[in-house]
């Protein structure tokens, strides 16, 4: 299998972010990446495609905040790491501010999503590792984005869950564009990947299922819930299995199977798999059971489906195991 890595994805390293109502060392670091790259093989450089796969997705204005905050930041007179602090929650509406500040809350949905001065870099080189190894799939059946920061909780416009960049997202879009017509997302990161989710809930074309703690009790709490079920065109194209905190490997299959039945349902030709090692047992921001010897097993199911397969990485914090669990997973295809 191809495994594409960009070392610019190290770029981005912020130092805090605002987790469970405190302030905390940011637990999406650039060891994340080394962890797995030690544990995986050996990488291959991706293709520089540009921005236009990225506009795709994100509107330019949004793609001109990410590449300008940390500089407005610091002109603003500012040290370290931009993190928003208010938000247009209520009557939302498309004000052109120019403080930071109101910037930086426009563009974002939560505290723990911080700009610094490489989050740029790496959020682009992100998209385009995920654009290569789509792109490995004209010749083999499995490839791996090591993308990093990862991408599933942002939107179109709006940054949060540490993502900034959609990968996953900006992949459908270009196979779609490179003539696919029915891509699947099976996003099976513990926390919901609502901005994926987002992006697509009105359209048919492509279908968004996520298997995810409940957001009753978890992470990002206003998505992921069951009766989110797609609008429009999209509707019926969005499946949540929301699962409890301490699911093991055998509650995990069960909703596994029922995913994989409405993929293979829906009769996509391209399969994306926003992959988050979180789901693992010792976890720290995490609270499923799932063991390192699961992670073949759960790939092998997924692996039956027969489509080609892009794999997009996303969670995952505990940093003594999580290479050992992408390539357990990995192993599975
Ligand atoms: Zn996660």
């Amino acid at each position: 299998m191809q495994i594409f890595w960009d070392p610019r994805q190290l770029a981005h390293a912020p130092s805090i972010e605002m987790h469970n109502g405190r302030i905390e060392p940011c637990s999406e670091t650039p060891a994340r990446a080394q962890a797995i790259l030690d544990a995986v093989g050996p990488t291959e450089l991706p293709r520089d495609q540009g921005e236009d796969p990225i506009l795709r997705v994100h509107p330019r204005a949004y793609v001109d905040f990410l590449k300008s905050a940390h500089d407005d930041w610091c002109a603003a007179g500012r040290t370290g790491d931009a993190l928003p602090y208010a938000f247009p929650a209520v009557r939302r509406r498309s004000l052109s501010l120019d403080r930071i500040d109101a910037r930086l809350g426009r563009y974002a949905y939560d505290t723990c999503t911080p700009i610094a001065a490489g989050t740029w870099t790496s959020a682009y080189w992100n998209v385009q590792t995920a654009l290569s190894a789509l792109e490995a799939l004209e010749t083999d059946r499995t490839a791996f984005a090591l993308c990093r920061p990862p991408g599933h909780h942002c939107g179109a416009d709006y940054m949060g869950g540490y993502c900034y960049l959609n990968s996953a997202a900006v992949a459908a879009e270009a196979a779609i564009a490179a003539g696919r017509s029915r891509v699947a997302i099976l996003d099976i990161d513990y926390h919901h990947g609502n901005g994926t989710q987002d992006i697509f809930y009105a359209r048919g074309d492509v279908l968004f299922v996520s298997i995810h703690a409940d957001p009753a009790t978890d992470y990002p709490f206003y998505w992921g819930h069951p009766d989110e079920t797609g609008e429009g065109e999209g509707e019926g194209a969005t499946l949540n299995l929301p699962l409890l905190r301490g699911t093991g490997l055998t509650e995990f299959e069960r909703a596994l199977d029922q995913a994989l039945d409405r993929i293979a349902a829906f009769r996509a030709d391209l399969l994306i798999v926003s992959y988050g090692a979180d789901t693992y047992a010792h976890d720290p921001i995490s609270h499923f059971a799932i063991e390192t010897r699961d992670y073949p097993l759960l790939a092998r199911r997924i692996a039956c489906l027969g489509l080609p397969t892009l794999v997009v990485m996303e969670g995952g914090y505990a940093l003594d195991a999580l290479g050992h669990n992408v390539a357990a997973f990995l192993s599975g295809f």
